[in-house]
Order: structure tokens, then C-alpha cells, then sequence
């Protein structure tokens, strides 16, 4: 059964519910209240007979003169006397010789009672006529309650139905509005049906509906998901590109060292040198993607311990400045004593790593800074180089596996890196609850700065 079908059987159902609960509660209070103002005209009625009452020097009830009182026609009336005898009736209770309730015929306390003689219905008050603690007859005044039922009848009908009509008109507004919300939804099936029919995560969904009901909002969640699944497509995609290519070159190089030997039958100390860098760069390669793979999901293994920051920064800046030689000025401007908690090696690997950014894009010449410094409960380490910057439109997706700006890609093969670098920092930072940011400008110079938590032990 479709949701359409479900929900407008459902909205109906819980119409008729609905109307048949007010239906009968209505019904149920017209009956309650007829036979409470009939019980009232027929308690008035008694009073009125029993005031004209007469009771004669024996203490016995005397003819009651009921013409005299001005009775509907609707009103039947007995008087009984205390040894059975009708004493008086009124006209239209001539028909019956029998009490119009025998069953309250001996009745002590007033009492109303509903009684059926033959198809006629009849509500009857039964009052008993005592004078001096002793009983000296029966009144029982009576109704017919045909009318009731009558108008009982005719507002039943009318409930059922109004309640027929009212269904059905529920239904088919019911129908029609569900059918005009769902509407979207069948688009969005639609479309998600053609998109993995066509395999094409460029398509999205046209927002006809407003943005801020469910309906937009799904289909807005929708289209975000397509846009990050693309977004993921579009980058595996390229990362085999990359992964091939970086894997192709240094083939090249093997293999035409290889061919080069075979060819003079010589071993030549310059082609396996060569041969060497290349294994080298490979095994760098595929070293760092096996990291990659492990920092994204999560299951980089880290040796988490309390780390001096100071010691290993001073260790990192001792190591930069071999590296830039005379050609860089490395300076170490300041340096707070801070404890993070965390793996060392990696922790080491990272500053290493924008380190060694920072002496390949600083041309000789420039110089390059260092600093620790405590943010509240952070540690702030800041390289900052003079170097040749980052362009605004590299700067975005610098931290992008394999990502190196065009400048970077046209360096020299060994010089190059793979681009993976900044992409390892970020995630072992994550993995550190810290972040990693980056401002530069082109010709001026790149700061990094990396935030970790100080250690609390
Ligand atoms: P690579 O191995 O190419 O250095 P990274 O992931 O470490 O890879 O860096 C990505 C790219 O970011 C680099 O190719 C370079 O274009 C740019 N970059 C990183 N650090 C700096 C810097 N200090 N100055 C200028 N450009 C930088």
C-alpha cells in the first residue's frame, strides 16, 4: 500500500472516529436531556394534581377533579386508591384498565420508570399518596416518549449522514493534499533513480518547494550529499591519477637505466645511482600513502605521551638550520617551556615537515622563524618564512592529498614533493584535537600555525 493510500485511509479513519465519538455524545446528551425536561414536566404535573387533592373526614383520597386542571394532551394520568381502585384518569388514559407502570404500582418514594404497553413507549412517575404516614393511593402520571425516539431517530440520521459525507470529503481533500506534499518526494526518487541509472552526481534536485519546510529541507540535505559524493568521486578520481602518475615517472627512470646497461652490458655506477634515488623516492611514496590512508581513517597508531614542545622544537630548529645552510637565516624568536600530550615521532614529523616547506619556497637569502607560545589552554607553534608565498587560489587546497601549486609541480623532479606532505600534517594534527592553519601571500612569505592543547598532568 502506498503512503499516499496509507495516510488519507488514515486521516479518514480518524475523521470518522471523530465524528462518530461527537456524533454519539451528542445523540446520547439530546436523549439525557429530553427525558430530563419530560421528567420535569411530569414531577410538575404531579405537584399540581396533588395540591388539588382532596381527602375526605376518613382520611381517604376523594375524587380528584382532574378537569380542572389544565393538562396537555399529551399527559395520560391515573389515581389509584389504597385498595386498587382507579379513582381517577384522565381522558386519554381511559383506554387502559391496567396501571400504565404495574411494575410501580406498590411504589413507596417516587419513582420514574420507562415502560413499554404493546408499541407504545411511555415514561411514567409513580408517586405514592400518603397522608399521616399512611398511603392513601397511587398518582402515576405518565408520557408518551414516541416523540423522543422519534427526533432520536431523525438526528441519527442525520449524524450518519453528515458523518458519510464528512468522510468522504475528508478523504478526498486528504488524498489530494497528501498527494500535492509527496509530490517532491516522488521527483526526488525520480531523479535519484536517473542518477544511479545514468551515473551522473552532477545532476541535482530543482528546489521547487520552500526552503524551509521538511520537503526543502530534504531535498536541500539531498543535493549537499550529492555535492559531497561527487566531491569524493571526483577526488578518488583524481588521486589515481596522481598515484599513477607519481608512480609512472620514476618507472620511466628505472627502466631507461635498466635499458641503458643492458644495452653497453656494463654496470654503470651513475644508472644505479640513479636506479637507487628513484627506489628511494618509491618507497617514500608509498610509505607516506600508507600513512595517509591510516591519519584519514582514524588508524594512524599514535604512542601518546607528555611531550616537552620546547625540547622538540628546539630539536626541529637545530635540524632546519643544518638543512638551509648558509644560503637561510633561521631564527628561533621565542619559545615558551609547554607540555602537550602526544606521539612524539609524528609531533616531530609535522614541524619537520613545514620546516622543510619553509627552506624549499624561501630562495636564498630569505630568512625563516620560529616560536612557541602559550593561547590559554593552547600551544601556539608558528613558522613563518620569507619565501615566495602561496597564491590565493592554491591556498584553499593546499592541505589536499597530492595537491602542490603549479609553481611547486614545475620543480625539479627530485626537488619536488609528492604533495602529500600538508595532508599527513593536518590529519596527525586532528588526530592531536588540534588545528592546523595557514596565511600567506604571494612574494611575501607563508605562516603556519599549529595549535595543540596543553597537556593538563
Ligand atoms: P610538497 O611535498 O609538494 O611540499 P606539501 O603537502 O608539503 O607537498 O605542500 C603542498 C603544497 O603547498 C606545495 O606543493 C607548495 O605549493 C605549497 N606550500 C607548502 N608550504 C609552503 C611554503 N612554506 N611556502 C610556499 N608554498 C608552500
Amino acid at each position: 500500500m502506498s503512503l499516499r493510500v496509507r495516510l488519507t485511509w488514515l486521516y479518514t479513519s480518524l475523521m470518522g472516529g471523530l465524528i462518530l465519538s461527537l456524533g454519539l455524545a451528542v445523540y446520547s446528551m439530546v436523549r439525557v436531556d429530553l427525558v430530563y425536561n419530560i421528567d420535569i414536566l411530569l414531577e410538575r404535573t404531579a405537584n399540581d394534581i396533588i395540591h388539588n387533592a382532596r381527602i375526605d373526614a376518613a382520611g381517604n383520597l376523594d375524587l380528584v377533579n382532574l378537569r380542572t386542571l389544565n393538562l396537555t394532551e399529551n399527559l395520560l394520568i391515573q389515581v389509584w386508591g389504597r385498595d386498587g381502585r382507579l379513582l381517577a384518569s384522565s381522558e386519554n388514559a381511559r383506554q387502559f384498565t391496567n396501571s400504565i407502570d404495574l411494575i410501580e404500582a406498590q411504589a413507596v418514594h417516587p419513582a420514574y420508570r420507562d415502560n413499554y404497553i404493546g408499541t407504545l413507549h411511555l415514561r411514567v412517575l409513580s408517586v405514592p399518596l400518603v397522608v399521616n404516614q399512611r398511603k392513601i393511593g397511587l398518582l402515576q402520571v405518565g408520557t408518551n416518549l414516541n416523540l423522543v425516539e422519534q427526533t432520536q431517530r431523525s438526528l441519527l440520521n442525520v449524524l450518519i449522514i453528515t458523518a458519510l459525507v464528512a468522510m468522504v470529503l475528508a478523504g478526498l481533500i486528504s488524498w489530494l493534499i497528501i498527494g500535492h506534499a509527496l509530490a517532491p518526494l516522488e521527483m526526488i526518487t525520480r531523479v535519484a533513480t536517473n542518477i544511479t541509472a545514468a551515473d551522473d552526481l552532477s545532476r541535482r534536485i530543482s528546489l521547487s518547494a520552500p526552503t524551509h519546510d521538511e520537503v526543502g529541507q530534504l531535498i536541500q540535505a539531498f543535493n549537499q550529499t550529492l555535492s559531497r559524493l561527487e566531491h569524493l568521486f571526483t577526488a578518488q578520481r583524481r588521486f589515481l591519477t596522481d598515484v599513477s602518475h607519481e608512480l609512472r615517472t620514476p618507472l620511466t627512470v628505472i627502466k631507461g637505466n635498466v635499458g641503458l646497461m643492458r644495452h653497453v652490458h656494463s654496470v654503470d655506477e651513475e644508472s644505479l645511482l640513479s636506479i637507487e634515488n628513484e627506489v628511494d623516492r618509491l618507497t617514500r611514496l608509498v610509505g607516506d600513502l600508507l600513512l595517509l590512508a591510516q591519519a584519514e581513517s582514524g588508524k594512524i597508531p599514535l604512542d601518546m605521551q607528555p611531550v616537552e614542545l620546547d625540547t622538540l622544537l628546539f630539536e626541529v630548529f637545530q635540524q632546519m638550520r643544518i638543512l638551509a645552510g648558509d644560503h637561510l637565516q633561521v631564527k628561533l624568536v621565542e619559545i615558551d617551556q609547554l607540555k602537550v600530550t602526544g606521539d612524539r615521532d609524528r609531533l616531530k614529523q609535522v614541524l619537520l615537515n613545514l620546516g622543510g616547506n619553509a627552506i624549499k619556497y624561501t630562495p636564498a637569502g630569505g630568512s625563516i622563524q620560529i616560536g612557541l607560545y602559550r593561547s590559554g589552554n593552547q600551544a601556539r607553534v608558528v613558522i613563518s618564512d620569507s619565501g615566495t608565498g602561496i597564491s590565493a587560489e592554491d591556498l584553499p587546497h593546499i592541505f589536499e592529498r597530492f595537491y602542490r601549486s603549479e609553481k611547486s609541480r614545475t620543480r625539479s623532479h627530485e626537488d619536488g614533493g609528492f604533495g602529500l606532505g600538508l595532508s599527513i600534517a593536518y590529519w596527525i594534527v586532528r588526530q592531536h584535537d588540534g588545528r592546523i592553519e595557514v596565511d600567506s601571500k604571494e612574494g611575501q612569505g607563508t605562516t603556519f600555525c599549529i595549535w595543540l592543547p596543553l597537556s593538563t598532568k
